[in-house]
């Protein structure tokens, strides 16, 4: 990482799925700060291990990601997906440190027909899209360097994702009804932490940072149904001790969940390539490789 000092780079969110990741892969470059060192509903930890750090770049993973939860929790999802968010990028505006940031899909409402690009307009349908714009917004308006990378459907052999909740369903009922008239990408967490670091790279080379929002989703596109069928299918192969045999589309209608999410959230990652040389694989490609980490494990 083309960074010119010593000083680290400071990761917020290390215990999540692309926190984990982004750790791995930048090694002793990085610090992960923890939920438990800076709670994001605790302004002054935030700003107490910024000032600690003295970090030469932030890469804020740290999220409010319980869709449905958020429904019930508006308060909480918008204090760590907003509020702190933007406390962090006043700060970094301030020190002219970059800011990288994630964001997601469900900032749009999912009623476009094809694939959603950056200058689409955010009409977020449940809370957790809304407190996620207003984070976008809040790191906009802190008017320093900053790269927000929305992203979908993401999974890893670390911590709590779609893949793994199937492997779970799978091992345990011989028949699943899954979702089929919802579109997304699935992206690997790990795909994500290595575009990062190679747009942060870009991006540090450039004479005027590029700052703005870039949507960075695994290539391809299919429905929670055929993702399912395919974890089943591929995880059969590699050897796991899956008891699923019939699986059923369904439609959102008949699968109600507290939070109403968008029938399409494709996203498309032109902008990301065009700027970065930055393209992120098929997601058939990743979900073998993260199969076979979580069965090794
Ligand atoms: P995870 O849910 O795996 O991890 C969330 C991280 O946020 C954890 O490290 C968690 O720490 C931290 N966190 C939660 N509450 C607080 C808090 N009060 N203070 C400080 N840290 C906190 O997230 P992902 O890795 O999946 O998501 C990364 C980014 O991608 C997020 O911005 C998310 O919105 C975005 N995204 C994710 C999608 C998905 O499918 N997961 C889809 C689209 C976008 P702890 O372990 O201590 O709770």
């Amino acid at each position: 990482m083309a960074l010119s000092n010593r000083r680290p780079i400071l990761i917020f969110g290390s215990t999540g799925q692309v926190g984990q990741h982004l750790c791995e892969l930048l090694g002793s470059q990085a610090v992960g700060a923890s939920s438990a060192m800076a709670d994001f509903t605790k302004p002054d930890t935030i700003l107490n291990t910024l000032q600690s750090t003295q970090p030469a770049m932030v890469i804020n993973a740290a999220a409010y990601t319980a869709v449905d939860r958020a429904e019930s929790e508006k308060e909480l999802a918008l204090q760590i997906n907003a509020i702190a968010p933007g406390l962090i990028a006043d700060f970094c505006a301030s020190h002219g440190i970059p800011l990288v940031h994630y964001s997601t899909d469900y900032v749009f409402s999912g009623k476009k027909s094809g694939a959603y690009r950056e200058d689409d307009f955010p009409d977020p349908i449940n809370v957790y899209g809304k407190t996620k714009f207003e984070g976008e917004r809040r790191i906009e308006n802190a008017h320093g360097k900053y790269l927000i990378f929305r992203t979908s459907w993401v999974y890893s052999e670390h911590g709590h994702n779609f893949v793994k909740t199937m492997l779970r369903l799978g091992a345990e009922r011989e028949s699943l009804k899954i979702v089929n008239d919802q579109t997304g990408c699935p992206t690997s967490a790990h795909d994500i932490a290595v575009a990062t670091t190679r747009a942060i790279d870009m991006a540090l080379g450039t004479a005027s940072f590029p700052s703005g929002i870039y949507n960075m989703t695994g290539s391809d596109h299919c429905t929670w149904y055929e993702f399912a069928t395919d974890i089943f299918a591929s995880a059969k192969r590699i050897g796991f001790p899956l008891i699923v045999k019939n699986i059923e589309p369904t439609t959102t209608a008949e699968y109600p969940t507290a939070a109403t999410r968008p029938l399409n959230s494709v996203l498309n990652n032109d902008k990301l390539e065009q700027k970065f040389k930055v393209k992120l694989p098929s997601w058939h490609k990743s979900l073998q490789s993260v199969l076979e980490k979580i069965y090794e494990n």
